[in-house]
């Protein structure tokens, strides 16, 4: 039989360091390898799957609207768009939204919407911010791994403290354009933002005449337990970034935009795909999905579930478990890379958050029983001596 896995290996570009299992299947909050090996998927399609897999509504639709219409560019009207714009905008309370294909295009966006909106250049992020690996979207972000093989980036960035809003009152000038931060830092650790910082930096930004520009596409559709993370602080920022759980896990972005940002000049920006008719059908479904099966609700609960658990862990491994919702974080006093390893031995699919930081972002429909079978194997592996585990590729 053909080895997919080596031929994958053979032809891929060599950027993803692959865990070796070959996925084929998914059904909620589970997922199964060539093999016939099931796994409790902790990795959430890194926070795409937010709906679970393989969800029939959203299946339906694009079948649908497959057969109906795949194409059609923003420069023609669509119904689709129409409504799922409609809806956006009803659930952020933006008024205006740019259609995009991913997370990183909506960071690209809100920067070129900032500069043309406020007629600066500056950009004010945060140390261990992620933004995404297009030029812009990487120069905000903070992690040198990603940055240096690909100096000189866009000029005019610069990082403060995360939660520190002294800091970010010192960098922010009458040249600042916006300042871009997540309500929790996904990649970065699972740091969640203090709502001081974030309500400090929102008066900030309007006092200074800058942009408030907030990146919730890890922790937007319900991740953090309200639909979006800025509804946990009452923030209101000018500009929404948005995307991997939006369309159910079919790519699409999106950028809302506010009041403040004022009506953009047409021509200056654009996309073939953004608001494509089959992803703009798959997001209506999901949304819909969303509400009905009250995913917010459900990833406050089983979050906290998750997090008391975790806790309970008696391991001297552990530093610190934190999270919002079923963004969660285990951080540890050695590298998370073994453990990843030796978790999928145990079936279980987990990311990690820098270094030392255990990640879990699961389908939010994942049951208290796939949670104690995540949980149990967490313990079991720190519970292993280390040097078994040591020096397993990641
Ligand atoms: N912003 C944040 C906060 C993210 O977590 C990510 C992806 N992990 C991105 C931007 C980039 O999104 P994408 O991979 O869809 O380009």
């Amino acid at each position: 039989m053909m080895d997919y896995s080596a031929l994958e290996e053979a032809h891929s570009s060599g950027v993803y360091a692959k865990r070796p299992v070959m996925i084929v299947r998914g059904e909620g909050a589970l997922l199964w390898d060539d093999k016939g090996r099931e796994y409790v998927d902790c990795i959430g399609g890194q926070g795409a799957a937010n709906l679970g897999h393989g969800n029939p509504a959203v299946a339906a639709a694009l079948a649908a609207q497959a057969r109906e219409l795949i194409s059609c560019p923003e420069i023609l009207h669509n119904e689709l768009r129409a409504k799922l714009m409609d809806r956006l905008c009803e659930l952020t309370g933006l008024p205006r939204v740019y259609l995009c294909n991913s997370g990183t295009e909506a960071v690209e966006a809100a920067f070129k919407f900032a500069r043309v909106s406020t007629r600066r250049t500056e950009i004010v992020a945060a140390m261990r911010g992620f933004h995404g690996r297009t030029m812009g979207a990487l120069s905000a972000t903070w992690n040198k791994a990603y940055r240096e093989p690909f100096l000189p980036l866009v000029p005019g960035f610069r990082h403060v403290p995360y939660n520190n809003l002294e800091a970010l009152r010192q960098a922010v000038t009458d040249q600042t354009a916006a300042v871009i931060l997540e309500v929790v830092q996904g990649e970065g650790g699972v740091h969640p933002g203090s709502p001081e910082f974030l309500l400090g930096a929102q008066a900030l930004c309007q006092e200074r005449g800058a942009l408030l520009i907030v990146d919730e596409v890890q922790t937007g559709f319900g991740r953090t337990g309200k639909m979006f993370a800025c509804q946990h602080h009452g923030l209101q920022p000018d500009l929404l970034c948005v995307a991997k759980s939006i369309a159910g896990g079919v790519p699409m972005g999106a950028l809302l935009i506010g009041e403040r940002v004022g009506v953009l000049p047409g021509h200056i920006h654009g996309s073939t795909f953004g608001g494509n008719p089959l992803a703009c059908a798959a997001s209506l479904a999901a949304l819909s999905e969303m509400a009905r099966l009250d995913l917010p609700g459900r990833a406050a609960e089983s979050g906290a579930y998750l997090i008391a658990r975790l806790r309970e862990i008696p391991s001297p491994l552990v530093r610190d478990v934190r999270g919002l919702g079923l963004l969660v974080g285990m951080e540890l006093r050695s590298k998370a890379a073994p453990y990843l390893s030796a978790l999928m031995d145990r079936g279980v699919l987990a990311l990690n958050a820098g270094l030392n930081v255990l990640r879990f972002l699961p389908p939010l429909v994942i049951t208290h029983e796939q949670l104690d079978r995540v949980v149990e194997a967490v313990g079991a592996v720190l519970a292993e001596p280390v040097r078994e585990l040591a020096g397993v590729p990641e």
